[in-house]
């Protein structure tokens, strides 16, 4: 065995010797109200160089942090039972659900404390749901895709999705969960009407809006701090059947954002307007890696783009990307409503690009490009990712400053998003952090990836470059998906939620044993709550 993992075999057997010291209980079994005994929980910690080796690392690759071991849980009951246990033990040991593990920078990783491996309450795409009601019930491990094919089966889906659905509901619903289409219903955590979490301190509770409110909104956006979402009751709508995919693209910066304005001011009842709108910022670069994960766009069109770039002369191009849904009593009418929406645009002539595709294929659209990513080999590479809500008033000076400034000769292999949303689909009392004091703000992601030796350090660099502008500037920027290497950082993320935040931590996780890779709050063991 080789000696590092040797020394951490050591560890993790003299920690699960020392759990069961404390527990000489040893009746083996299940107690009264079903919950696991010490000796069944110890034997659902996996200890073994895989398990380990896979709970201390995550999609971004740039962060590492050793666990004792990995829970398999089967049951919520399961994972209120290892709350227990740590709680009873003079030093509790930190506990991390751990849904895909696709967070940046180890925020679902547990150092010397035990990862709750998610997956193993995994119960495919089973979910009960009321058609009538138009909700359902979801486990909080469970994939997006798994719940989008379920509910399909019964012409439902949820209203609101992220760009990418091999990610789990508890992982999303703890961050937010923004897309496309928040501009008409918000983030996947305003479609949620109840919640069951397991708290800090061992107790299960279903929580909403009108009970045990405080739980409810702390835990959504609540980045794991305030307990483990083992099921979501989420809002669904009518499914459409298929969908038109648009990309419209722009040489300037204020025709795209004024656009992208409009078109999210539309109210769904007008009937006028896309369905989903996002945008993207195609910055100096020849667009050749576009060839590699595209699944919109084809050869000729990049070579297009390509040409526009080089014509413009300008640092970067952008395009919106809209979608307008349609079924089979609206397919004859659907192309006069989507050239009647073109027409109110302002884009490039020449330059709009429609695909006819199946609503599975446009949700599942960045599954086939991690396909393809895969297939290159560029897909487990480290991802140091930058998200941002950026003001809406501030918007052109951070394009001005970032892309035509600090990133203005970046080829960065990825993608940049840049898409507004309308503030009041947002609830102030759930935790995620956003702009004040404006209607509308965007939505900012350097999604990129670092493939050749220096990317990361030099994409670090850019990241740190891109913040240190915004606070200089006073640009309002708060993170999403965020990270913050200081208490101070973390303080001024939350800005006037920070000490309601807090509180609610001393109440759910008074020994701070949750998700401590977020680094938010002091961790288990550390008297200073
Ligand atoms: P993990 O990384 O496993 O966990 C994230 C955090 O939540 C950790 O702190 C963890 O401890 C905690 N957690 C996990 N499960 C639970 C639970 N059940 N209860 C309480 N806490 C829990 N986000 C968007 O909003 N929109 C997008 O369009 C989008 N696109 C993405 C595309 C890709 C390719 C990737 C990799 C990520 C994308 N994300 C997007 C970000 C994504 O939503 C977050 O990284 C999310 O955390 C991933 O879910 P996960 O299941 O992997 O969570």
């Amino acid at each position: 065995m080789p000696r590092a993992c040797l020394a951490t075999f050591v560890m993790v057997t003299s920690f699960l010797s020392t759990i069961n010291h404390f527990h000489m209980v040893a009746t083996a079994g299940l107690a009264d109200d079903g919950i696991l005994l010490t000796p069944d929980i110890v034997s659902r910690i996996h200890t073994d160089h895989d398990s380990i080796a896979r709970a201390s690392s995550d999609f971004g690759h740039i962060v590492e942090a050793i666990p004792n071991g990995v829970f398999h849980p089967t049951s919520p009951a399961d994972i209120v039972a290892l709350i227990r246990l740590s709680i009873s033990q003079p030093k509790p040991f930190a506990v991390a659900p751990r849904g895909q593990g696709h967070s940046a920078r180890g925020q679902a990783l547990a150092p010397g404390g035990i990862v709750i491996d998610m997956r193993s309450m995994r119960r495919g795409d089973h979910v009960s749901m009321s058609s009538e009601q138009l909700w359902a019930d979801v486990g909080g491990e469970q994939l997006w895709i798994d719940v989008l094919h379920a509910t399909l089966e019964h012409g439902l889906a949820p209203r609101i999705w992220t760009d990418y659905l091999r990610i789990t509901v508890g992982g999303t619903l703890s961050n937010g969960g923004i897309g496309g289409q928040a501009f008409r219903h918000g983030p996947q955590i305003s479609s949620v009407h109840e919640l069951d979490v397991v708290t800090g301190m061992g107790e299960m509770i279903t929580c909403s809006p009108d009970k045990d409110s405080d739980l409810f909104f702390a835990a959504l956006g609540g980045l794991g701090q305030f307990g483990v979402i083992t099921r979501a009751r989420i809002a669904l709508e009518p499914a459409p059947k298929r969908v038109l995919w648009v990309r419209v693209a722009y040489a300037d910066v204020e025709s795209f954002t004024s656009d992208q304005e409009l078109l999210i001011s539309k109210p769904a009842s007008s009937g006028s307007g896309f369905d989903y709108v996002e945008g993207q910022v195609q910055m100096n670069r020849t667009l050749t890696e576009g060839r590699r994960s595209s699944s919109f766009f084809s050869a000729s069109e990049l070579d297009q783009l390509a040409k526009l770039v080089l014509d413009t002369g300008s640092t970067a191009i952008y395009y919106i990307e809209g979608a307008v849904y349609y079924n089979d009593d609206t397919a004859s009418s659907v192309n006069q409503k989507l050239e009647r929406l073109l027409e109110e645009l302002n884009f490039v002539p020449g330059f709009a690009f429609v695909r006819d595709v199946s609503y599975v294929e446009f949700l599942d659209r960045v599954g086939r490009e991690e396909q393809k990513l895969r297939a290159a080999g560029v897909w487990d590479v480290p991802h140091p990712w930058l998200n941002l809500f950026v003001p809406r008033s501030r918007i052109l000076d951070f394009d001005a400053g970032v892309f035509r400034g600090i990133l203005r000769d970046a080829k960065p292999a990825g993608l940049v998003l840049m898409y507004p949303m309308n503030r009041d689909r947002w609830d102030d009392r759930m935790t995620t952090a956003t702009p004040g004091g404006e209607d509308v703000f965007y939505a900012v992601g350097l999604l990129r990836s670092a493939v050749a030796a220096g990317d990361l350090e030099r994409l670090e660099r850019e990241n740190a470059a891109v913040l240190a502008f915004c606070d200089r500037e006073g640009v309002g920027c708060r993170q999403y998906l965020p990270h913050h290497a200081s208490r101070d950082g973390w303080r001024r993320h939350f800005g006037e939620k920070w000490g309601r935040l807090a509180a609610l931590k001393r109440r759910y996780d008074p020994r701070g044993i949750l998700s401590p890779g977020q680094g938010i709050f002091p961790a288990a063991g550390s008297d200073s709550l």
